[in-house]
């Protein structure tokens, strides 16, 4: 294979990843016109047609090219983005200075950056294993905001990373999709490696764990394969349920796993279901698994989605109204990555079309997302639902009954009907048997202060908005 048919293939998979953390829009306004130019001495050269681009992806996207690429390609350290049209001829080198009148520049100039994105964002990961995969830099503790969702599992992964002793074996993270549970991992790994770089730290998913276990089987290099895995001293497994159904896959992690237990090397584990609820694992194995410590993490809540958002806004600098914050944390609640991708959207846009963030723009640029969430859903629909959820009689939807066990759930389905439909609060009190606005508004805030205090409680109103945006 040619060196340059496989940067283009490696530039695809980085445009690939970069894709599904920054969404479509973007994706498409950013980072689908570059092209990949020479690699050399390390750097790798990027071209972009535009300078308002090339400032644009220096920014906001050169060092996350620069990490996933090194993750595809140890060999490449530092990226350089370059003004130029999009041929597989090394650009002509201009003088900055001999092109005054380019400056409007929406046409293509060749042009060279002088300082290349320094290659090191976290201090590096020259040691990293050829067995493990690379690290993000961005998922450190650090970035990593605690809420009553995720409060033990975050606990759990900080006394690991911080013992010298192995606290629990394994650690046992589990939880929904884009939650959180490889942003720990990698937290995890950068800690150990940066208390004690000679601990030998090992990272990585189910998926490529099997595909060098298959490997060496190809190449008959099993001996190998388990040396290099027993010999770690700390060693992650990332979405293990991927090795459901794949018998002699696991039967080798289970070999592996317990080889390092036994050894009293830390394992750490994750998975999208709790050990017992594993389906396709060996018995044996699953029990194995929950030995440990399990934690799970819960869906988030409004005030973790608001806090993500927050913190991730400062982050990037982005000035954006905390109503638009607001918005967003009420309106995407399906999963922390997809609210990343949706505030990215909105700051790309807004840099783009060169005006403040608003709320209303904020809508216009979501419509696709939101029009998914507002699905028409009738209030009648949710009090049917809530009532089933809770075992209580529809009808004590709009009676006057005050005990607990009837005006909890009517709160809930209260606030579902604020969320999940475009009625107003005094509409929404006539159809709780003509209650006052205010009832509405304080059974809103009512759910949203429980949801912050009391996961299960949390679980259960995000559970029913899934059921009734489904
Ligand atoms: P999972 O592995 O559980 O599917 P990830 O760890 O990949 O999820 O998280 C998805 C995205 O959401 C990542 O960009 C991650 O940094 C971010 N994220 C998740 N939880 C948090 C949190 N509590 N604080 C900050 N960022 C978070
Ligand atoms: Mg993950």
């Amino acid at each position: 294979m040619s060196v340059q048919s496989s940067l283009d293939q490696q530039w695809a998979r980085v445009r690939g990843r970069l894709k599904d953390e920054v969404g479509e829009t973007a994706y498409r306004s950013w980072l689908k016109p570059l092209t990949v130019g020479t690699l050399d001495g390390g750097q790798i050269r990027i071209l972009v047609p535009t300078r308002f681009m090339r400032d644009w992806i220096r920014t906001h996207y050169a060092d996350r090219i620069r990490a996933l690429w090194s993750g595809e390609n140890p060999g490449v350290q530092s990226v350089e983005i370059v003004v130029a049209a999009p041929t597989r001829t090394e650009p002509a080198v201009n003088d900055a200075a001999a092109a005054p009148l380019a400056d409007s520049a929406e046409e293509p100039v060749a042009e060279l950056v002088i300082e290349p994105v320094p290659a090191s964002v976290a201090g590096g990961d020259e040691r990293a294993d050829e067995m493990s995969a690379p690290l993000d830099p961005r998922f450190t503790f650090e970035n990593f905001v605690v809420g009553k969702p995720n409060e033990l599992a975050f606990a759990a992964a900080r006394r690991v990373a911080e013992s010298n002793a192995v606290p629990f074996n394994p650690l046992f993270l589990y939880g929904g999709v884009g939650l959180g549970k490889t942003h720990l991992m990698h937290a995890i790994a950068w800690a150990i490696r940066k208390k004690d770089p000679s601990r030998r730290v090992i990272y990585l998913s189910a998926e490529k764990f099997m595909y060098q276990f298959i490997r060496a089987l190809r190449f008959k290099d099993t001996m190998a394969f388990k040396e290099q895995f027993r010999s770690v001293d700390v060693l992650m497994i990332d979405d293990v349920q991927f090795i459901s159904g794949k018998d002699s896959t696991q039967e080798e992690f289970f070999h592996t796993f317990n080889a390092l237990v036994d050894q009293n090397r830390q394992v750490i584990i994750s998975a999208d279901k709790s050990p017992s609820d594993l389906e396709g694992m060996e018995e044996r194995l699953r029990s194995r698994l929950g030995w440990g410590l399990v934690a799970d993490i819960h869906p988030t809540t409004y005030e973790l989605r608001l806090g993500i958002l927050q913190q991730k806004a400062d982050r990037i600098g982005a000035k954006i109204p905390i109503k638009v914050l607001e918005f967003l944390a009420h309106k995407i609640t399906s999963n922390v990555r997809e609210l990343e991708g949706s505030l990215n959207r909105i700051v790309a846009h807004a840099e783009l079309v060169g005006r403040a963030i608003t709320l209303e723009s904020a809508q216009d640029v979501l419509h696709d997302l939101l029009r998914a969430s507002n699905r028409r859903v009738t209030i009648e629909e949710i009090q049917k639902k809530v009532a089933e959820h809770f075992n209580i009689r529809l009808a004590d939807m709009s009676s006057a009954r005050r005990a607990r066990a009837v005006a909890r759930p009517r709160q809930v389905a209260m606030y579902l009907a604020k969320q999940l439909t475009q009625r107003s609060l005094p509409e929404i009190g006539r159809k709780f048997g003509d209650r006052d606005h205010t009832t509405v508004m304080h059974a809103v805030r009512k759910v949203d202060e429980l949801c912050g205090t009391d996961p299960a409680f949390a679980e259960d109103v995000e559970l029913l908005r899934r059921m009734l945006e489904g």
